[in-house]
């Protein structure tokens, strides 16, 4: 099998099927079939999110899968950016529909008809809402694993305001969330205001977070919106207001979905495997005997017991089966467990258990009588060491450009007059696409790289998955 360096594409669909992370035989493509393993790891990311949906005040909520086509075609925007995308059901049994539906590709055109009979009043705002769910969309480019699916398992976070400010507040909140999931998985990214003819289709602007992978591509792991009042004057999504008026809503949302778990194989990743971060992984430490011929039972005795203190304070799993340890540890180092313990006849002797990492190549001991505060200070030391390597390694690959023709495999760092004429021709020219201007505001002193008139941002500029 090629390694990570030498074919990034086939490396990645090898280590996802080592790690078991989805079995990819269904006979319709980009429709993955998660596995145990794969839908634990998925159910922990999910559980993140929930985490911070709770915190921030969101409810849980969960719309039908399917959408009325004459719901569907009231916003223009959104149905011209949809439209080559969605699966339609148009017979149920033996008789043709009156009116089609299609397969939600994303949810606003099902909520909102509700969302319009919700709100009544100031008093019922702002909504919170978010559903993790399936959508449906045909992608025609090659699909893979998690990166590109047609069947995506997602998030998404739809919120209702009173006014333009309250939804921007909601979309710092947003960032907040997000940059908290991004340490948490370990996906350092850039966050960057998509250029208008990029933007979500219906949206008044969208921000993305682009991670950079090792396949010398931006990877899109999450996107937020702010609608202003496009969708609610589409669906008549008002309010009272306290003077008695009817005004718009003003709406947001929040997308990501399983590539969030692409990302973290994508970036993390080696070619031994998988490498999850300890807030994800299902198995967080795995206890290995390493049996000697007339001892097996002691030392089996005792790696139980250290599984058994181990149990309270981390995920801990103990492999006893009867395979030998060099199997095992090939095992659940392509499945990603951050930490492995070995338990052998010396380390009985000497009081003390082997501690291996899989995010390092070192091999540490640590005395039998601390394993536990030992055990979770290696887990926060590795969460740590996996997102300050990722950062470092995405840093390193931003340089800046003063012409076209020194845009290379890396994200490109240009001044820009703002002007979709220039960044029309700098995406043609190049092959890449403009990621758009960074949401914190970059110094930048030059001209447009295009037109040479005075660039007004810093912009970037990439391949993207
Ligand atoms: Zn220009």
């Amino acid at each position: 099998m090629p390694t990570k360096a030498q074919d990034f594409n086939e490396w990645y669909n090898d280590v996802v099927e080592r790690a078991a992370l989805t079995d990819k035989r269904y006979p319709v493509k980009g429709m993955n079939v998660w596995t145990g393993y794969g839908w634990s790891v998925m159910a922990r990311i999910d559980g993140l999110m929930r985490r911070e949906m709770a915190r921030t005040g969101h409810e849980e909520v969960n719309f039908p899968l399917l959408i009325p086509e004459t719901e569907f075609r009231k916003e223009a925007e959104h149905i011209r950016g949809f439209e080559e995308e969605v699966y339609w059901v148009t017979r149920a049994g033996k008789n043709e529909l009156d009116i089609p539906m299609c397969l939600r590709p994303t949810s606003e055109t099902a909520m909102y008809p509700i969302f319009a009979l919700w709100i009544r009043s100031h008093a019922d705002l702002p909504l919170k809402t978010f559903q993790i769910v399936s959508t449906f969309r045909y992608d025609t480019k090659q699909t893979r694993a998690f990166l590109r699916v047609r069947e995506i398992h997602f998030f998404e976070a739809h919120t209702a305001h009173v006014d333009a400010a309250d939804a921007e507040r909601q979309v710092r909140e947003d960032m907040e969330v997000m940059e908290s999931l991004g340490r948490e998985l370990c996906v350092p990214y850039l966050l960057n205001r998509r250029p208008d003819w990029d933007k979500f289709p219906g949206a008044h602007y969208s921000l993305a977070a682009d991670a950079w992978t090792p396949g010398l591509r931006t990877l899109q792991v999450a996107t937020i919106h702010h609608y202003r009042d496009n969708f609610a004057k589409a669906y008549n999504v008002t309010y009272e207001a306290a003077d008695g008026s009817r005004q718009f809503v003003h709406q947001t949302t929040y997308g990501m979905s399983e590539r969030l778990l692409g990302a973290v194989v994508a970036i993390h990743g080696d070619d031994k495997g998988v490498a999850l971060p300890p807030a994800v992984a299902p198995v967080q430490v795995v206890v290995v005997p390493i049996p000697e011929k007339g001892r097996q039972s002691a030392i089996l005795d005792e790696a139980r017991r250290l599984a058994g203190e181990l149990e309270a304070h981390v995920r801990v799993k103990l492999d006893d089966r009867d395979v030998r340890p060099g199997a095992k540890f090939y095992e659940w180092e392509a499945k990603g467990v951050p930490l492995r313990l070995e338990l052998g006849p010396r380390d009985l002797a000497d009081g003390v258990v082997t501690a291996a990492r899989r995010d390092a190549s070192d091999r540490t001991t640590i005395p039998r009588g601390d394993v536990v505060p030992q055990v979770r200070d290696l887990l926060l030391r590795i969460q740590k060491d996996m997102y300050a390597r990722a950062e470092r390694d995405m840093r390193a690959h931003i340089v800046d450009i003063a012409t076209p023709e020194e845009a290379r495999e890396a994200i490109n760092r240009f001044g820009w007059c703002g002007d979709p004429e220039c960044g029309h021709r700098l995406e043609q020219d190049t092959g890449m696409s403009i990621l758009g201007t960074p949401f914190e505001p970059e110094r930048f002193d030059g001209p447009c790289i295009v037109c040479g008139k005075p660039a007004t941002s810093a912009a970037y500029l990439a391949r993207t998955y």
